[in-house]
């Protein structure tokens, strides 16, 4: 008899040939997850994964990290068995008392979810659901059988083994991070471009960051809020590997010598370059930002089009159709809320007009930027740049 956590896929189940490849993602990545609770062990099992070995001290630790796996559609704490039918009656029996025990009610409902994987065993799942409920009738006091809506279920399934259990947790869904490439998020201090990074990361794509100071402008607090964010967001993304690139002199460049109402969005189209540049460098397909259409003036459609257009490379926004207060609940989900919104200035902020233009002309922008030496400055800020493994 042993402990266990049972784990769920996502929709990798649906990947056909390429369910391998999906399947030994996925164990990496909790293997990963749980690096820090040593004695577990993960294995890969028929349609499963299976966490051994976790001490009960560990266990609310290990159910917490598992929740934040992408991939994983379910999981449950379980009791495994040889099979041996009467001994998991008498588990489950045990299982159901103590959670009747922490609640305070008269009465109980319950009812037990049998399962035959092993179409050897000479019990049916009927059979044995109405079995093991006879059994936990006899044993606790104060229950009653409600197929519908129980407040407890007892779960006992069998396989090779027999595995007893009553909790179904959620898993946070989608596929194994790195099973699709990556990407590079452009991450700010704010609310939205940490929750782009994980929505992009809940479809399997590893990712790199890139983030942007204004040194001395930004203070040193500013930039610890975004490692704090980064190493946030590694719940659900893994590793980060963060580029810290100043953006002082291209800012300062763009206010002496640029229409004020243009600087943020010739600013942005210098990022997106630069992120470009750092992208093609990390081997990351995709740059990911935190735009939504219509938040502010540099995200309205002629914006978007015209930051678009300074890079090549696709351009991920998750959040584009989303409202801030969607936007806000994603944050709270994902953690990073309340760090987000600690008052520290952006580099954005810093220079920025107090009418930028609403709806750019290209016109203007290729007339501003004949002026620059682009490749320049482009070449500068990636060469001074600093980079920081996060996680
Ligand atoms: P956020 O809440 O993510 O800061 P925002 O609503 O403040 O976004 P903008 O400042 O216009 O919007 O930025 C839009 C997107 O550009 C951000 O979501 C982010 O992807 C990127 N971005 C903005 N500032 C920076 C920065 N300093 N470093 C890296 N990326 C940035
Ligand atoms: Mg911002």
């Amino acid at each position: 008899m042993d402990n266990v956590i049972i784990i769920r896929y996502a929709e990798i189940h649906l990947k056909g040939l390429n369910r391998p490849y999906f399947e030994k993602a996925l164990v990496r990545n909790v293997k990963r997850a749980l690096v820090e609770i040593s004695e577990a062990v993960v294995i890969r099992g028929e349609s499963r994964v299976y966490v051994e070995g976790v001490s009960d001290a560990n266990l609310d630790k290990a159910l917490r990290v598992l929740a934040c796996v992408f991939g994983i559609h379910s999981f449950s704490p379980a009791v495994r068995i040889e099979q041996d039918f009467d001994k998991a009656a008498d588990i489950l029996a045990d299982m159901v008392k103590e959670l009747r025990g922490e609640i305070d009610r008269k009465t109980v409902t319950f009812r037990v979810e049998a399962k035959r994987a092993d179409k050897r065993f000479g019990m049916n799942s009927m059979k044995m659901a109405a079995e093991v409920g006879g059994v936990i009738l006899d044993r606790v006091e104060g229950l009653k059988v409600d197929l519908d809506n129980p407040k407890i279920t007892a779960y006992l399934e069998v396989r090779e083994q027999m595995y007893c259990f009553t909790r179904i947790l959620k898993g946070p869904g989608g596929m194994p991070v790195g099973c699709n490439g990556s990407a590079t998020l452009l991450l700010s201090g704010g609310i939205d471009s940490p929750v782009a990074g994980c929505m992009i990361a809940k479809r399997g794509v590893a990712i790199t960051a890139v983030h942007f100071e204004s040194f001395p402008y930004t203070s040193d607090k500013a930039l610890d809020k975004v490692y704090d964010l980064a190493k946030l967001m590694t719940r659900y993304t893994g590793k980060i590997k963060l580029h810290v690139v100043r953006f002082t002199d291209i800012q300062t460049k763009l206010h002496e010598d640029c229409k004020a109402n243009y600087i943020v969005v010739l600013m942005r189209r210098f990022m997106m370059r630069i992120a470009e540049k750092i992208a093609q460098g990390d081997n990351a397909l995709a740059l990911i930002t935190g735009e939504s259409v219509g938040q502010v003036a540099s995200q309205t459609l002629e914006a978007l089009n015209v930051t678009n257009s300074a890079v090549d490379i696709a351009v991920l926004r998750p959040l584009i159709g989303m409202d801030k207060s969607e936007i806000v609940q994603r944050a709270q989900m994902y953690g990073t809320f309340e760090t987000s919104i600690l008052p520290f200035e952006d580099c954005c902020t810093v220079f920025v007009p107090k009418h930028p233009v609403i709806k750019p002309k290209m016109s203007e922008i290729e007339r501003a930027e004949v002026a620059l030496d682009i490749d320049a400055m482009i070449d500068a800020a990636i060469e001074n740049h600093v980079v920081k493994i996060i996680g």
